[in-house]
């Protein structure tokens, strides 16, 4: 009998599968989709989710993508940038980051089962194609629709807003050192450099049917650097949920990654989120609390949560996204700041106090 089982082998579950094995523990991981999984993601890596991979012992080349070295917001009029305070950030392709966390967890001697048909929660225990996998605990990282969740109670909500991501690759040189996130009428649009001669096109919006090609057409500066580009994959859609569960754990079952609650797309966050959980997760089994993963999972979330939040009401009205980018590209420290808050260097009252006067008379003024 192994000590943990896992449904879901994507970020998350591979993640958490080698941090238990860090933690001596042996684990099975099994999901319905054959190697390397890929999903519609801006495939963006920020400096925090580069260092919680190596301390999975996944110590990525920057050869393995294209690095990045800040973000930039643009609504086509105002513009500014920020460089991370604490590194630089990987553009890594989806199914190429899932092949390497793959790679890992074989090394690490992971029980590896792809392709079932079933994979389900039964009497406690994972079933996969009807037959049981005993463990002592197991881990529901399956992802937004987790079925694992709702077989185990766990899928009352605290709260929840859903937008559609669109992603498509072009084989097309990254003309900045920055991931672009543009700010348009009706979605925003983020481009992720992957490689030295392509880049990942991400667009989220609350609207269902609109499509990247109709959408680039909010941004006539790249729509016109994009119309004509070759196409490097076909366009692939998925649900953006910001989510929070009332509870993520019970007796012998915890969740994982987006099965575990999930923040919107814009902020790029998702799998850095999935790494520190199973960081806490497996340190929490070797303790055996799982309060303390409930508590290290919401402290985890909260900054993420609230830089959603703050983008989501930027992207609900028009007159605060206009009037918040223009004070930002007249503020760039602040902008610096909210990075740095972002990726924990600073703290709320540091970023307030030093910022919130003049950013409050630029904004009302803007
Ligand atoms: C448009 C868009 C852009 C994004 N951009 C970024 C970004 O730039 N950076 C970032 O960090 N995050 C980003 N994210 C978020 C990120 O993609 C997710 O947070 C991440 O995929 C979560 O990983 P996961 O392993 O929890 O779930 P998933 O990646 O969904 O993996 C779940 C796994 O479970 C398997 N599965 C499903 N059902 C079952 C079952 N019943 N039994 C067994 N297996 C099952 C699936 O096959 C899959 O392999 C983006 C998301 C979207 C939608």
């Amino acid at each position: 009998m192994d000590d943990v089982c896992i449904a879901g082998g994507g970020p998350a579950g591979l993640a958490a599968a080698l941090a238990l094995r860090q933690q001596g523990f042996t684990v099975t991981v099994a999901d319905c989709a054959l190697p390397p999984i890929d999903k519609a993601c801006g495939e963006g890596l920020m400096p925090d989710s580069l260092a919680a991979l190596r301390r999975l012992g996944v110590d990525l080349d920057v050869r393995e993508g294209h690095s990045f070295k800040g973000i930039l917001f643009s609504d086509g009029t105002s513009t500014v940038t920020a460089n991370f305070p604490n590194g630089t950030g990987l553009g890594v392709r989806r199914h190429h980051l899932h092949a390497l966390l793959v790679k890992h967890a074989e090394a690490a001697k992971v029980n590896l089962i792809w392709g079932a048909r079933h994979v389900r929660l039964e009497d406690g225990s994972i079933t996969v194609d009807g037959q049981s996998i005993p463990a002592r605990f197991v881990v529901g990282a399956d992802g937004l629709k987790s079925g694992i969740r709702d077989s185990a109670g766990l899928a009352a909500v605290k709260s929840e807003k859903r937008r559609y991501g669109f992603r498509r690759h072009y084989r097309v040189a990254p003309w900045s050192d920055y991931v672009e996130l543009y700010w348009g009428p009706r979605g925003q649009v983020y481009i992720t450099p992957v490689a030295a001669n392509e880049i990942c096109v991400a667009f989220i919006s609350r609207d269902s049917k609109l499509r990247l090609d109709e959408a680039l057409k909010d941004f006539p500066f790249l729509h016109r650097k994009l119309g004509a580009a070759e196409h490097a994959s076909h366009e692939m859609g998925a649900l953006s949920v910001s989510r929070s569960f009332r509870r993520i754990y019970k007796d012998g079952l915890a969740l994982l990654g987006d099965a575990s609650g999930s923040v919107d797309a814009v902020t790029g966050e998702g799998m850095c989120l999935a790494f520190k959980q199973a960081e806490a997760l497996a340190q929490a089994l070797r303790a055996d609390n799982l309060e303390q993963y409930a508590a290290r999972h919401k402290e985890i979330g909260a900054k993420p949560r609230l830089m959603a939040s703050l983008m989501l009401t930027m992207e609900h009205h028009s007159e605060i996204q206009r009037r918040a980018l223009l004070s930002l590209s007249k503020r760039p420290q602040l902008f610096e700041s909210l990075l740095k808050f972002h990726v924990g260097e600073i703290n709320l009252s540091g970023l307030l106090s030093r910022h919130l006067l003049g950013f409050g008379v630029d904004f009302l003024t803007a």
